[in-house]
């Protein structure tokens, strides 16, 4: 048949795996090899339809549901109906289309990857520049926006509530001592430890979703800004120097790893939320430990204000990339692919 059972081992077919289908985006590019591209028919809420009326993926937003028809078995009428996830539902109605499905296997566990697009109009920019200076979440992100006439016009850090984040990371290391100690006596299958196990794991859960929601609210508000703003965004994503900052820190290897991790992820939805609204984005060195009006280096006084020897500019580190923003005056930022 046409799609073959290679993404399943046999003899499972997809109808063993209802109810542990995945949905996700865009799979992997090491995965794609190995997954099936699928066509899809699209069944709107007013009954009108897109796509290949053959395909065997049908989205029907009439019901929310998704079937699969003939998927790994070549059975006429084989259907395996699953829900649709509501992001779906979501991005469709931002004017959102899903081309395309792609099915593999995710950790031995069938995984729908639905692939959504989106036309953009045409973003014409307004001049102003939302400027996002991005540090590892001990300094948090911050943002600034630049207006037509070249002036800083709002600026503001996004810093995630670390004293919270802390406490949950300090107590997990703690109970992770006295599991050790358990441990080294011969007692960790006892209930006492296991108990202290799923108390670690319950706090460290609580860092990572803590925040990937945090990242996720700052990044769509962020897009949001640019939109109404018509900003194009400019992007500095100093990873390694966020690295170095934190070294000086001295905080701790395990939360600094995860401050880290996190940062990218950040900088990767706030990209994925750009493109799929058509806001134009270019990253952008903004260092801020140049002097941005004559390149020497700047010298960091107490307090984080930097300051120049050689012509005397003065500024609040976090705010050292916004004023080369401004240099940027007259960038032309691309349209988005
Ligand atoms: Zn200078």
């Amino acid at each position: 048949m046409k799609f073959g059972c290679r993404t399943f081992p046999n003899p499972y077919s997809i109808k063993d795996f209802k109810t542990s289908l995945i949905f996700g985006t865009t799979p992997k590019r090491w995965f794609a090899r190995t997954w099936v591209p699928l066509k899809t028919l699209r069944v709107y809420a007013d009954g009108s339809m897109k796509g290949d009326k053959g395909a065997p993926v049908v989205l029907d937003f009439r019901g929310s549901v998704i079937r699969l028809r003939q998927v790994c078995r070549n059975e006429p009428g084989f259907v395996v109906e699953v829900p649709m996830p509501r992001w779906v539902i979501e991005r469709v109605g931002e004017g959102g289309d899903v081309k395309f499905a792609m099915i593999g296997l995710k950790d031995n566990e069938p995984y729908l990857a639905l692939v959504a697009e989106r036309v953009v109009e045409p973003y014409v920019p307004s001049g102003y520049r939302l400027v996002v200076d991005v540090n590892a979440w001990s300094n948090g992100v911050a943002y600034g926006i630049v207006n037509p006439s070249n002036r800083i016009a709002e600026y503001s850090p996004l810093r995630p509530n670390l004293r919270l984040i802390d406490t949950w990371y300090h107590k997990a290391e703690k109970l992770s001592k006295e599991l050790g100690k358990l441990k080294r006596l011969g007692l960790d299958s006892t209930p006492g430890a296991k108990r202290l196990w799923r108390e670690i794991k319950a706090l460290r859960r609580k860092v990572y979703a803590y925040l990937r929601d945090f990242a996720q609210k700052r990044a769509h508000e962020l897009v949001m800004k640019a939109l109404r703003l018509r900003a194009g965004v400019l992007i500095d994503d100093m990873i390694e120097e966020s690295r170095r900052e934190l070294l000086e820190e001295k905080i701790p290897r395990g939360l600094r790893k995860i401050y880290l991790a996190e940062t990218r992820r950040f900088v990767k939805l706030l990209i994925t939320q750009l493109r799929w609204y058509g806001v134009p984005y270019e990253f952008k060195r903004l260092p801020s430990t140049i002097c941005p009006v004559c390149q020497h280096e700047l010298t960091q006084l107490p307090g984080r204000t930097m300051a120049c020897t050689n012509c005397g500019f003065k500024a609040p580190r976090d705010l050292v990339p916004m004023h080369w923003a401004l240099r940027e005056h007259n960038y032309e930022f691309e349209q988005p692919q």
